[in-house]
């Protein structure tokens, strides 16, 4: 394995790993990549030939919308040839639907894309920045036989590798930020860098990258609790341009079986919404079906979601809202696993 001389290109959005204290009221605020760099002159003796292009001014990933997704996959696409990797330094609070937006935008991708950050700015003594950037580089120049080891979008942060459409934050304090729930982890860092290759999806290569650039985001996520009212679920399936809603269920993908409850999710799948049932749990997959409280949704038309998460049904449904497809054909693509964001039974 080598990553000498590899190509790498850092797209600098923002988020804490770039933050310094305001002197004036002590919050923190993104500042410009030069000064990451400053901090870090390690990154010289990679041996990578490293260049960066930062967000005019970097943004706080609270920030991020549709259109930043589209300028990134923008400046990969203009870029693609000329470099073997690319590293995303991006906020940990969205990173993950960042991430997955990514892996569905970037068709036949057959180079790294690794999103990294921090917990905390890279200038801050117990920083985990400079570590996570240090290794993404790494990982992203990591090549065999001169193919990229790593062709996914991809997450890493604190030792660990993650399939960016499996990943997940699950902690606004600790170090270890991310979760791969259900998927394992695609390379682990301790003293040696592991990758877990088997687990690496492997595209065909020499496919011409097609970059899906529009997102539909006429979307909603309409998260069940004991008490929710029928008033609630007008008020959200009421919405004029709604084309899907992310129904977040109970366990095994389980919801109430009042007649007021399925009657508003058949009225909505019959007007052509499509409904995705995700299961509320971090861990295990909805099966549609093993009890009455689930059969009932699937026999109103409702799409079981499968294991995955919040984060890639979200923006696995903007990419295909947004390809003029029929509603047969979106189906099939929600029951198929695009860039391995579900396990099929
Ligand atoms: N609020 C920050 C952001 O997501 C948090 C972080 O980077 O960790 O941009």
């Amino acid at each position: 394995m080598d990553s000498e001389n590899s190509s790498i290109l850092i797209i600098y959005t923002g988020g804490t790993i770039g933050m310094f204290e305001d002197p004036v009221n002590g919050s923190l605020k993104p500042v410009d990549f030069k000064n990451i760099m400053n901090q870090i002159p390690e990154i010289k003796v990679l041996g990578c030939n490293i260049k960066a292009i930062s967000f005019d001014p970097p943004i706080d990933s609270s920030d991020i919308d549709t259109s930043t997704w589209t300028h990134i996959a923008e400046i990969i696409e203009q870029h693609y040839s000329s470099y073997d990797g690319f590293v995303v330094l991006h906020g940990t609070d969205t990173m993950a639907y960042s991430a997955s937006a990514l892996s569905f935008m970037l068709e036949n991708l057959d180079k790294p894309v690794i999103f990294t950050g921090a917990q905390l700015p890279i200038g801050a003594l117990r920083t985990d920045g400079k570590e996570n950037l240090i290794t993404s580089i790494v990982i992203a120049a990591a090549k065999e036989y001169g193919k990229p080891l790593i062709p996914e979008v991809c997450i890493y942060f604190e030792s660990k590798l993650s399939r960016g459409n499996r990943t997940t934050k699950v902690n606004a304090e600790q170090f270890n930020a991310f979760q791969s729930a259900n998927y394992p982890y695609l390379a682990k860092a301790g003293v040696h860098l592991v990758y877990n290759r088997e687990f690496v999806r492997h595209p065909g290569r020499f496919r011409k990258l097609v970059v899906h650039k529009e997102l539909n985001n006429h979307i909603a996520i309409l998260k069940l609790f004991p008490g929710l009212t029928p008033e609630y679920m007008d008020a959200v399936l009421g919405y004029k341009e709604l084309k899907a809603v992310i129904l977040e269920t109970y366990g095994a993908g389980n919801a109430p079986t009042g007649i007021w409850f399925l009657r508003r999710i058949k009225t909505a799948v019959d007007k052509g919404i499509f409904i995705l049932d995700v299961t509320q749990c971090s861990r295990g997959s909805v099966e549609m079906g093993r009890y009455e409280t689930s059969r009932h949704l699937l026999k109103a038309g409702v799409i079981s979601g499968y294991d995955i998460t919040t984060e890639a049904a979200t923006t696995k449904l903007m990419v295909l809202l947004a390809q003029n497809l029929e509603y047969e054909e979106v189906k099939m693509h929600l029951n198929k696993s695009l860039k391995g964001e579900i396990t099929l039974p």
